[in-house]
């Protein structure tokens, strides 16, 4: 925990995959409780930029997100949520957060 690189404003980047699956659910942000949340639950919590709170993920969808394991990158910047989803990640009910192709 000590050795994560938080941003200046106590926060670091999340990618949450699906631990059975592999794939890429969504990114979001936690800080040092929303880790320490998920540890204690075994529940995906993350801090919410625009609310500016804690978000255990599935609150008020009830998709909720079981943590298979929590990984640091090489840099210590970036965890890793390995995840058995409850339902979809994406509040507009897609699996996953990425199903837009980007064009240009
Ligand atoms: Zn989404």
């Amino acid at each position: 925990m000590e050795k994560l690189k938080f941003d200046a404003n106590g926060l670091i980047t999340a990618v949450v995959q699906d631990d059975a699956e592999g794939e890429v659910l969504m990114v979001a942000w936690m800080n040092a409780k929303a880790i320490r949340l998920t540890k204690e639950t075994g529940e995906a919590h993350f801090w919410s930029r625009s609310r500016e709170e804690i978000w255990r993920k599935g609150s008020t969808s009830g998709n909720v997100m079981k943590v298979v394991k929590l990984l640091v990158d090489c840099d210590q910047d970036t965890i890793l949520v390995q995840v058995n989803p409850s339902g979809p990640a994406c509040h507009t009910g897609e699996v996953s957060c990425f199903f837009q192709e980007l064009r240009d």
